[in-house]
């Protein structure tokens, strides 16, 4: 496959952001007999629950099966904004963007974006945090206009500093006439998300906070008078437990795992490029997204030279023989300029969708949860792990509104998301017939 078609001869089926950090086990920590907090899952969320759990002065344990960095928090496009996207659901049911709900959550999502800022300052994580903003593409004039009338709501409850930039002055955010105009959120950033992800490892480590590589839990029994821990590596008997395990979350929480639909996204990254041809492609340096129904999201990597480019070129998990051409062809089709450039790396990671296309956290059966990204967590679960630490600790002096008692499920799904295939098609047929549409006037 390296050296043939769209794959540089240096090509790797890895992150590029392994480049720089690469998920390992490290010196393996014992399991611990018993702490107050057992968290299961080491990505952002498990770290940033055992980070703020630890400074209220509550002892805790980190517990991942793999090696640490192995789920999403190593793989993601590392585009941070403060706005959450309340968008439409698999059920069909999406949430009334006016509504107070939709406004608190949105006020909360503002208040993510300021926490991660916060960590990565306090922490002195360095991990090319730039707040350069991001533009979305409206992929029709309709997508535009829907843009538009959420503009006043996303600065009003999520200060967003946004407005609408028309198509005749696209070329200001990116050097290609794709979409029909689309949205500028100034208050949006970028970053590397595997040496955030190891600032948030060297941090918790720092503190002296166990975080058991390789111990996958495979059992957890008890109730509100204390849990016990089953992993492969030991037991930990623990008076909470918190679950972090998002686009991973397996058959140890079935009532959690049917909440959660976990969908394959891919990512390429580009040879390097000619530095001119570099510096024309983004000239603000945002990260770049769009409003289709299979959406790409695209940016330059932190040294300027490479497009790190994503998308559901699959709804599921393929090989880079598949993911690899077709996303090039999509980054093309955005800027024909890049054609002939060759992929150095492309990788796949699961992002936890709901069934609300809401982020939550709350208890089931006694645990303390924090689950479903939609595409958005890495200022996100840093947030809900902060805010379940607080609340854990009774020192929440706020009511999260990602916290609610209604984390829908359907009977039609128990876990295995055998539909993924079908509304993949439905959704690129459906963004097809809208491009169409849109051209014909
Ligand atoms: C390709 C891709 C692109 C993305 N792009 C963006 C983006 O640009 N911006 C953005 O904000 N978000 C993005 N996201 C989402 C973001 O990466 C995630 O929301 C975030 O990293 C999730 O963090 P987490 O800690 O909840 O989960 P993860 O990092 O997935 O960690 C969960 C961990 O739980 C572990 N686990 C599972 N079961 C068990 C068990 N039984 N015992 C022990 N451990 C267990 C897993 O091994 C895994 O390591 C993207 C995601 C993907 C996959």
């Amino acid at each position: 496959m390296a050296g043939s078609g769209v794959f540089a001869p240096d090509f790797k089926p890895e992150p590029y952001w392994w480049e720089a950090y690469r998920p390992a086990a490290g010196e393996l920590v014992d399991v611990p007999k018993a702490v107050r907090v057992a968290i299961v899952g080491g990505g952002y969320g498990g770290l940033a629950t055992a980070l703020e759990l630890h400074r209220l002065g509550v002892d805790c344990v980190v517990l991942e099966a793999k090696e640490l960095g192995h789920g999403a928090s190593t793989r993601s496009g590392g585009a941070v904004s403060g706005g959450v996207n309340i968008g439409k659901s698999f059920t069909g049911k999406a949430l009334d963007p006016e509504s107070d709900r939709a406004r608190g959550l949105l006020t909360d999502a503002a208040d993510a974006f300021g926490t991660i800022e916060r960590l990565i300052r306090e922490e002195n994580i360095d991990c090319f945090w730039q707040k350069s903003g991001r533009f979305s593409g409206a992929w029709t004039p309709k997508h535009y206009a829907s843009q538009a009338k959420r503009v006043n709501l996303l600065n009003d409850a999520a200060a967003s500093e946004c407005y609408m930039l028309p198509r005749e002055r696209q070329r200001e955010e990116m050097a290609s006439d794709y979409y029909y105009g689309g949205m500028v959120v100034d208050r949006a950033a970028s970053l590397h998300p595997a040496l955030y992800y190891k600032g948030l490892l060297d941090a918790v480590r720092r503190r002296g906070i166990p975080v058991c590589a390789m111990a996958p839990v495979e059992r957890i029994t008890g109730g509100d008078g204390g849990w016990t821990v089953r992993t492969g590596r030991g037991e930990v008997a623990a008076s909470e437990v918190v679950i972090a395990t998002n686009g991973y979350t397996g058959d140890v929480t079935p009532q959690l795992k049917r909440r959660v639909i976990p969908v394959a996204s891919h990512i390429i990254a580009t040879e390097e490029l000619d530095p001119a041809l570099a510096k024309s492609l983004i000239p603000k340096n945002r990260t770049l997204g769009d409003t289709k129904r299979v959406l790409t999201y695209y940016r330059m990597s932190p040294d300027g030279k490479r497009v790190v480019f994503g998308g559901r070129a699959r709804f599921t998990a393929a090989t880079p023989e598949v993911t690899a051409p077709a996303l090039q062809a999509m980054m093309v089709a955005r800027f024909p300029q890049l054609k002939g450039v060759r992929v150095t790396h492309c990788w796949t990671g699961n992002v936890a969708f709901t069934l609300d296309a809401t982020p939550h956290m709350g208890r089931q059966d006694g645990m303390h949860y924090l689950l479903g990204c939609n595409g958005s967590g890495v200022a996100m679960m840093t947030y809900l792990g902060t805010q379940t630490a607080r609340k854990i600790a009774k020192l929440a002096n706020y009511n999260c509104h990602f916290e609610s008692e209604d984390f829908p499920d359907h009977p039609m799904y128990s876990g295995n998301p055998w539909f993924l295939p079908a509304i993949g098609s439905w959704y690129r047929f459906r963004d097809n017939i809208d491009r169409a549409m849109a051209a014909l006037g």
